[in-house]
């Protein structure tokens, strides 16, 4: 299966498949990276031991010099410090400006190594290859960043990478939580856009969590083909792009206050997702859309309820810091009916903090 992401002239292909990861290096010589330039793989602790050796194996077959560089696993290492290690071991690798860095890994790997390749010599070469359900969502659009402490990535750049590829052998070894996580991003593609695709998803569930190669095959190819339209028309956001951030203020917020990682992403959007099905209810929508939105995110094992100890005032003032929450007004992405959405200005702090409170208590 091949997506075309269509931005001009900075468009690229995005294969998703079986065994792909021993196409890499023809991959590279395709796209035109010259042997003669190093190439750095970023990659982190868990996947390095799983899937690197046959990759710098592939890559030296082809010709390539190939320098790896291995991050400690979870978000803590999408920061300013280890940006930093990963520069100094690019620089004592020698790359060069016809060089690539390829990120092998879930969505930390990807973000930091993007940032990498974006500001490494003012930008080299940069290939994709997520190992993660939820970086079908990461791995496309070309948004790359690390955290500050203050707020999640808010040092980044917009950097599309050459190519993507998607083997989904790796997709084997990924942790049940991890699975879960990973198909919050997929249903939210449905359920901004494609009603038919989210409701697929409910009736696969079971499927999908045991990674059913066929169902999860055809829910990763539409989950990246939606994203895939959606960047190819607005790549930078200057508008409907933000579409994509359902559930993102409220999740965020709730990966900030928690700690990174108490929560997994997808975990903590899924919540968010809830939040903003319960909005749309308090500015006038169908109350249909939050029950449903529930039982779609429940049945890929998600939670959508709020522990209590989340306070009202930490996570308002972790939404002050996000980077949607614009001259003291909240934007929200609000559902519409499950497949289409809106995005909605000058929502009131109060509602916002009644539905804060409310996801503490609905929800199973
Ligand atoms: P992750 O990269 O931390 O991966 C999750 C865990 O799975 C890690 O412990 C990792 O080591 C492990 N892992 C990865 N591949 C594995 C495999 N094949 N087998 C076994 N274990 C494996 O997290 P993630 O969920 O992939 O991504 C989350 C990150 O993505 C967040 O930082 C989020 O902000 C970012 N994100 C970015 C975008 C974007 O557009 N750039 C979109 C969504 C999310
Ligand atoms: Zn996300």
């Amino acid at each position: 299966r091949t997506i075309q992401v269509e931005l001009g002239e900075r468009s690229y292909p995005i294969f998703i498949g079986s065994g792909l990861l021993s196409q890499i290096g023809d991959r590279c010589v395709e796209a035109g990276f010259p042997v003669r330039s190093p190439l750095l793989v970023v990659t982190d602790s868990e996947v390095a031991p799983r899937y690197l050796p046959a990759l710098e194996e592939n890559l030296r077959s082809k010709g390539y010099t190939v320098a790896s560089h291995v991050i400690p696993a979870g978000e803590a290492s999408k920061s300013l410090q280890v940006y930093e290690e990963v520069m100094t071991t690019a620089i004592s690798a020698g790359l060069d400006r016809s060089s690539a860095v390829l990120a092998m890994g879930g969505g930390v790997v990807g973000d930091l190594a993007g940032f990498v390749a974006a500001t490494y010599m003012r930008g080299i070469g940069f290939l994709q290859l997520p190992t993660t359900i939820l970086a079908h969502d990461s791995s496309v659009g070309g948004k790359v960043a690390v955290n500050h402490p203050l707020a999640k990535n808010m040092i980044g750049a917009f950097y599309q990478p050459s190519l993507v590829l998607y083997d989904l052998d790796t997709l084997a070894t990924l942790p049940a939580r991890q699975i879960s996580s990973g198909l919050a991003e997929v249903v939210k593609h449905g359920l901004i856009l494609d009603k038919e695709f989210a409701c697929w998803c409910r009736e696969h569930a079971g499927e999908l969590l045991a990674l059913d190669a066929e169902a999860l095959g055809y829910a990763l190819e539409r989950g990246c083909a939606i994203k895939a339209d959606v960047v190819g028309n607005d790549e930078r956001e200057q508008g409907q792009r933000a579409i994509l951030n359902l559930g993102h203020t409220i999740g965020h917020a709730i990966e900030a206050v928690g700690g990174y990682g108490v929560f997994l992403h997808g975990e903590a959007i899924a919540i968010g997702m809830a939040g903003s099905a319960l909005l749309a209810a308090k500015l006038g929508r169908d109350t249909a859309i939050y029950e449903d939105t529930v039982s779609m995110l429940s049945a890929l094992g998600l939670p959508t309820r709020l522990p209590a100890e989340y306070g009202e005032d930490e996570l308002i003032e972790a939404m002050m810091h996000d980077k949607k929450f614009k001259e003291g007004k909240m934007t929200f992405i609000v559902p519409d009916a499950i497949g289409a959405v809106s995005i909605v200005g000058n929502v009131e702090e109060s509602l916002v903090r009644e539905v804060i409170a409310q996801l503490k208590k609905e929800g199973s």
